[in-house]
């Protein structure tokens, strides 16, 4: 490996591609902008392919190809898509910054783990979205936008009819029925998309300021006839609901779901289980044929009851498809946003060429999850 400039800041990625990720943390265009920040970067061999990048193009940017070994031992600070492993954490360095999706909210003992072998942590899920300067930074906003899109694609695909109205020969095919559960930054995606594929598109969120959003993309706005507004829009998020109001949404959103032919649902509470919108009755309920998209499926469980990750069709004719993985699926565009936020995140807590900590400052106080005391 070539050596690295003296008093450059080391970054490095590695690959964390698998069956269900082939995004990258690092693109060659950020590279490039990286470098006249004053940081240098490593990135591991292949860690690109599945995103169309191949190391020559890494390389023509600047950067250096190693192994992961090689950044472990090296890199000042390391960028995932993820979070690292046990396995990784036991590699690395005291000292060394970890920057990633930490599940900080769900998960104190993986914390203590990073503090206990000397890392400092930057938690991309504690990101303050709501200061200007961090919008640049906002992996949740940038992925969950890219996810939006794909849910769409992927219940196209899954549906046995056209999304649009068509008129054919052989007679008038009606267009698609779609709702749309959790109307944040994925839904509002997901919306606008099936809006261009000519689906008629309904959507709900708990939130109240969520309808005039959905009203100004041209869709309806499901009223459930049920006020949650109390408590809601601390910082704009959703509260989780009380297990009443939960039950009594569940039970408006499993009748009212029988009218549509796809449902997509994206509805989530920061730090939390996602909330079960439609139960399995819902699902029974709906005509052979159609198709859900769950995009807040997870070994937790999802906003449709019983869904995991993958494909199950019920026995009454129901696609109900888990997937939280489809941002990974449009691989070059959400490793090149992925990449930008991370980067800007990055030299966020680079001053006078050296990663440090301010703890005056709103972003470093919410996202440094470990390390701080040093
Ligand atoms: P998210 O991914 O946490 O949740 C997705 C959506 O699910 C949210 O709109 C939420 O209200 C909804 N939801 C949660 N529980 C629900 C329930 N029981 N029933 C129905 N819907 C439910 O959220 P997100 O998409 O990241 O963003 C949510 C809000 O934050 C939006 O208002 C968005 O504009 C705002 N936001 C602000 C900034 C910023 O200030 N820069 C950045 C990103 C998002």
């Amino acid at each position: 490996m070539a050596e690295q400039p003296e008093g450059r800041v080391l970054f490095g990625v590695l690959d964390e591609t698998s069956a269900t990720e082939s995004r990258v943390a690092l693109t060659p265009d950020i590279v490039t902008r990286l470098r006249k920040a004053g940081v240098s970067c490593l990135i591991e061999s292949g860690a690109g392919e599945k995103a169309f990048y191949t190391d020559a193009d890494y390389e023509a940017a600047g950067a250096t190809i190693a192994s992961a070994q090689q950044i472990l031992q090296q890199a000042h600070a390391i960028g995932f898509v993820d979070r690292p492993s046990e396995q990784v954490i036991e590699q690395l360095k005291p000292g060394t910054w970890v920057i990633g999706m930490l599940g900080s909210f769900t998960d104190e003992a993986y914390i203590s783990n990073l503090e206990a072998h000397g890392l400092t942590a930057v938690a991309i899920e504690r990101l303050p979205r709501q200061l200007s300067a961090a919008q640049s930074m906002d992996e949740m906003t940038s992925q969950n936008s890219v996810m939006g899109y794909k849910a769409v694609l992927e219940a196209a695909n899954a549906y046995g009819s056209f999304l649009p109205m068509m008129t054919t020969a052989a007679g008038t095919i009606r267009p698609a029925k779609m709702l749309i559960l959790g109307a944040g930054i994925a839904g509002l995606q997901a919306i606008g998309t099936a809006k261009r594929l000519g689906a008629v598109v309904t959507a709900y969120d708990v939130r109240p300021a969520s309808k005039e959003e959905v009203e100004s993309l041209g869709a309806k706005f499901l009223d459930l006839g049920l006020d949650f507004s109390k408590g809601q829009g601390e910082g704009g998020y959703a509260r989780a609901l009380t297990p009443e109001e939960q039950a009594a949404q569940q039970a408006a959103v499993d009748e009212k779901a029988t009218q549509f032919d796809i449902i997509i649902t994206t509805a989530k509470v920061p730090g939390r289980k996602p909330p079960v919108l439609l139960t399995k009755q819902g699902v029974q309920g709906l005509h052979r044929g159609a198709v859900i998209v769950d995009c807040a499926a997870s070994e937790l469980g999802g906003n449709v009851e019983g869904s995991t990750p993958g494909t199950q069709i019920t026995d009454g004719g129901v696609t109900v498809i888990g997937a939280p993985y489809l941002a990974s699926e449009v691989s070059t565009t959400a490793s090149n946003l992925l990449s930008r936020n991370v980067a800007d995140i990055l030299t966020h807590f680079i001053k006078d060429g050296q990663l440090s900590i301010d703890m005056t400052d709103e972003i470093d106080q919410a996202m440094v999850v470990a390390g701080a005391k040093e």
